[in-house]
């Protein structure tokens, strides 16, 4: 993994961490004495937890004839293996919420998970994987590396994700930002998690192409094969469109990677659909609406079992060479309008926003705000700690206003320690909140320094609004109003927010 990357994850204090009764069920998961009574002990900590096991103990998937009634035979009947697993994933499923300044879709994402989950044991099963029961956490947790990197870098991420969730795009966006993907990021949290070696592996792997880029025992090389192919099957349930070339991908995949022909894909994508009603019912997260499992299924059957396929695969090499170029000509531009130290937009970029706003504003007649911030005593923390310890603070300082920022506005350096934050469409007092929370969480977190010490920082900001009681001539007059604001801050005694005065 790239070693920015990695010292980031180890020092990031906002991982996703898991919930005491998956820590347990995986300490249990490894001790090779624990039996039904031991887990029987665990599980029946949480009694959500405990009647969704049961549930499932007498839900189809396990078809049997008796009813079970507790929780043991339950345990006895799916396996201790099994219900361990089962017990994790219940467990897991929307374990995790967004952090501030996410862009992610949260319920999207876990909705994709358990499809890449269910896919993942209905697969195995086809495949002949003697215990395809476990590859339902496996594909469950396949992606639990965009939670990782979401929390440490939610503003990145977000830019990433906004390029397009499908996956392969994803990927390529993510090499791009981050030197490495989600695969990686995911098996290392697994690995500080404790899960168990197989797993980490298996989501390691979970990006491959081939058989030949996984090796290993043919059993495990099997189950990841599943698994990446579960991946590619989550995504045409949750596409609004129907995308031939991702349909016909999957075909290609599913015979490279386990050799299964057309019409064993179509009978895969149909239990898939059948089994959706029963585990969004188990996990609590609606999956998809039934009328779209038909379309899926048709849409299927039309493109594996009659379309002419070689038109098919010219038209998704080509359609995927272009998305690939898109997203790199996207981060070219992108580049050029950040500022390379602190990843905030450039002054340049700031220029033509700001026109754009104004103009959108004026036409539309809603309000917009301009804060303009300046660092307090910022000479002092170079002459105190030197010059790359004031560029660690600046760098720091534009995190914290872009993670309290929306998407929609524009964090901009203006020059050496002073930056303006575009607010469309934010009435004052809005955006005087926002601010002084900003402020706030400037000076009530020290930034903490490579070197280990930490250094107490403040901003004087000020705020104009254009289009609430004062109009203005232009952009600059806004962020020249603004810039004056700031003065009274100082003049004020710092660390303050003001508004400028007839605004
Ligand atoms: P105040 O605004 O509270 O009145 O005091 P100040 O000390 O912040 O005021 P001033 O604007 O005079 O100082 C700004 C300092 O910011 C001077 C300059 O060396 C420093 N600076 C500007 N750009 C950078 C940069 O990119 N990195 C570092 N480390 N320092 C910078
Ligand atoms: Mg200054
Ligand atoms: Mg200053």
């Amino acid at each position: 993994m790239d070693e920015a990357l990695l010292r980031r994850l180890q020092l990031c204090p906002d991982l996703p961490t898991l919930p005491t009764v998956a820590m347990k069920v995986v300490e249990l998961g490894r001790d090779p004495e624990a039996g039904v009574p031991e887990v029987a002990e665990v599980v029946a900590l949480d009694p959500a937890l405990a009647a969704k096991l049961l549930r499932i103990a007498n839900s189809p998937l396990y078809a049997q004839r008796r009813k079970v009634d507790n929780l043991r035979q339950a345990l006895m009947l799916l396996g201790l293996n099994s219900a361990l697993t089962l017990a994790l994933s219940f467990s897991l499923v929307g374990a995790f919420g967004a952090p501030a300044g996410s862009g992610m879709d949260y319920r999207r994402y876990w909705q994709r998970c358990l499809l890449c989950g269910m896919a993942s044991r209905v697969i195995g099963r086809r495949a002949g994987v003697r215990r395809y029961d476990d590859l339902f956490l496996a594909g469950l947790l396949q992606d639990i590396g965009m939670l990782v990197l979401d929390a440490v870098a939610s503003e990145a991420y977000t830019r990433v994700i906004a390029w397009g969730m499908e996956h392969e795009l994803l990927i390529a966006s993510e090499h791009e930002e981050f030197n490495c993907d989600h695969a990686e990021v995911g098996a290392w949290m697994l690995e500080q998690w404790g899960m168990p070696d197989s797993l980490v592996r298996a989501v390691r792997l979970s990006h491959a192409r081939t058989r030949d880029d996984i090796s290993g025992a043919h059993d495990e090389v099997l189950g990841i094969a599943c698994i990446t192919l579960a991946g590619w099957l989550a995504d045409i349930w949750l596409s609004d469109t129907d995308d031939p070339g991702l349909t016909f991908r999957i075909g290609e995949l599913a015979q490279q990677l386990l050799g299964f022909d057309a019409a064993t894909v179509h009978e895969l994508i149909d239990e898939i659909g059948a089994q959706t009603p029963e585990m969004s019912a188990l996990f609590e997260v609606e999956l998809v609406d039934p009328q779209r499992v038909r379309a899926v299924l048709d849409h299927a059957r039309e493109v594996l079992l009659v379309r002419n396929l070689q038109i098919i695969h010219e038209a998704a090499e080509a359609r995927l060479q272009a998305e690939q170029m898109a997203v790199r000509a996207r981060l070219l531009e992108e580049r050029t309008r950040r500022d390379g130290l602190t990843g905030a937009f450039n002054r340049a970029y700031l220029e033509e926003t700001l026109a754009r706003e104004f103009r959108l504003a004026e036409d539309g007649g809603w309000p917009l705000s301009v804060a303009f911030i300046d660092l307090d005593y910022f000479k002092k923390v170079n002459d105190t700690w030197g010059h790359q310890a004031g560029d660690e603070v600046l760098r720091e300082v534009v995190n914290r206003l872009m993670s309290q920022a929306r998407y929609s506005d524009v964090v901009a350096r203006y020059g050496g320690e002073e930056f303006v934050i575009v607010l469309p469409g934010i009435r004052r007092d809005s955006a005087r909140m926002m601010l002084e929370r900003l402020r706030a969480d400037v000076a009530n977190r020290p930034i903490n320094l490579p070197s280990g010490e930490a250094i107490n920082v403040t901003i004087s900001v000020g705020l104009a609004t254009h289009n609430e009681g004062a109009v203005y001539a232009d952009a600059e007059t806004l962020v020249r109003n603004a810039d004056r604001a700031v003065y009274d801050a100082k003049r004020n005694g710092r660390n303050r927010v003001e508004v400028y005065a007839d605004s």
